[in-house]
């Protein structure tokens, strides 16, 4: 299917043919004939279209762990789509290739077609990932409404960097949500990553507000954000939401333009036990043999163990502890 190149939404014309875009917080004025700096929303004539509009990059079945999702039906599968551009650029990013670039191949698909494909791979859910899926509100939004039509779940893995409009439209439709809150340093993000934290922590307060699934990661970077007094402050922001929202840290490892080594394993448990001191759920991310089990806050039994991507959820029986019966925050 070739490209359809459609008139967006989240914009305003701005004067002499430019037109401002009000999806994200860099707000980009663009000119005739240019993009912004997501790179897949352009001003065509003096109107915002989008001409990725259903280009997909990838598409794969992952594991729901690779989300990670670690609280929303362990063990299953997800039916996982990729696209084109970001508003961020991490220079660490792992997807770069599609995430910094809009050269990669793609394939233009209907919503439809991706409900078709989620349903004979036997996946229960659909994914938006790998790339920034919020960078395609109009597609995704569309996406999701047409998965919850053929009882299909969604789920969107994002960096959050959707301003309230956009935000509330993503989440409508969406059942679980994985939020990167990359630092809690306004300008580390701002100057390196290009992000903007106060965009952030509205985004993952709307989320838990509507009853989304919410989990959250933070990929820890020696040097830019592996300090205590960032940990402690993004695992007491998500504590006054809820004391009960998975924190993933993940250990980053070079990429793209990084070259410092990897984050020590040390590392890791010494800031998941700072963010512990807050939360009841947090998990250690890309280490590789680190087993990573989830306990019944009630009596403390196993209730979803995990070594790599292998699952065992005997613990859980009907949404509570096998053991105590007591109710567990793990849809299952
Ligand atoms: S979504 Fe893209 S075009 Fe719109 S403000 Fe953000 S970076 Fe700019
Ligand atoms: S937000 Fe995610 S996809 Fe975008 S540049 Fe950063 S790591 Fe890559």
């Amino acid at each position: 299917m070739a490209a359809r190149v459609l008139r967006g939404r989240y914009w305003h014309p701005a004067g002499n043919g430019f037109v401002s875009c009000g999806l994200c917080h860099h707000q980009c004025r663009i000119p005739t004939g240019g993009s912004g700096l997501c790179r897949v929303r352009a001003n065509e004539d003096g109107r915002l279209v989008l001409p990725f509009h259903g280009a997909i990059s990838s598409i794969a079945v992952d594991p729901i762990e690779k989300k990670p999702l670690y609280h929303f039906f362990p063990g299953s599968s997800v039916y996982s789509v990729g696209y084109v551009g970001c508003n961020l650029h991490c220079p660490f990013c792992q997807n770069h290739e599609i995430s910094q670039s809009t050269t990669a191949t793609v394939k233009y698909v209907t919503p439809m077609e991706i409900v078709v494909g989620a349903k004979a791979s036997g996946c229960q859910a659909v994914a938006h990932t790998y790339s920034e899926p919020v960078v395609h509100a109009e597609f995704v939004i569309e996406a999701m409404r047409a998965s919850r039509s053929a009882g299909l779940r969604s789920v969107l893995v994002t960096n959050g960097c959707a301003r309230p409009e956009a935000a509330a439209g993503l989440l409508e439709y969406c059942d679980a949500v994985n939020v990167d809150l990359k630092a809690w340093d306004q300008d580390w993000y701002r100057n390196e990553l290009g992000g903007d934290l106060d965009t952030v922590t509205s985004f993952i307060t709307l989320a838990h507000r509507s009853g989304v699934h919410l989990e959250v990661t933070t990929l820890i970077v020696p040097g830019g954000n592996d300090d205590d007094t960032q940990i402690d402050g993004i695992a007491g922001f998500l504590a006054e939401l809820s004391e009960h929202i998975p924190l993933h840290l993940s250990a980053y490892r070079p990429m793209y333009r990084y070259t410092t080594p990897a984050t020590p394993t040390s590392t890791i448990r010494r800031l998941a036990g700072v963010a512990g001191r807050h939360l009841r759920f947090v998990y250690a991310g890309n280490l590789w043999g680190e087993r990573n089990e989830t306990l019944c806050p009630a009596c403390g039994s196993v209730l979803v163990s995990r070594e790599g991507y292998r699952v065992n959820t005997s613990g859980l029986q009907n949404g509570r502890c096998a053991r105590c019966g007591s109710s567990v925050p793990v849809i299952s």
